[in-house]
């Protein structure tokens, strides 16, 4: 599933450059991860870099994208295309 950035964010950078897939922009408070962007680092990373890296533990899972392995890795395949294109 993708993962969402809770209020808990204080806006920091730090998952920003983290993201393997560009997923995180700058909000008006908080920092926003697109669900269509978000592959939970699969195909790049064994884990989410946005939850390793973040000092708040604000990137959680969003149960409105939930998503198998399978269909991440998909995700991941079709990005790659797209960015080869
Ligand atoms: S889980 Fe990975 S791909 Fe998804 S927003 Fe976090 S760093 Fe980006
Ligand atoms: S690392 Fe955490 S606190 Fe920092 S901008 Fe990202 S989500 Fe917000």
């Amino acid at each position: 599933m993708a993962l969402i950035i809770n209020d808990l964010c204080i806006a920091c950078d730090v998952c920003l450059k983290a993201c393997p897939n560009k997923a995180i922009t700058v909000g008006e408070d908080i920092f926003y991860i697109d669900p269509a962007l978000c592959t939970e680092c699969v195909g790049h990373h064994a884990v989410s870099q946005c939850v390793k890296v973040c000092p708040v533990a604000a990137c959680v899972a969003d149960p409105a994208h939930r998503e198998s392995k399978d269909e991440l890795q998909k995700k991941y395949e079709h990005l790659k295309a797209l960015k080869a294109a």
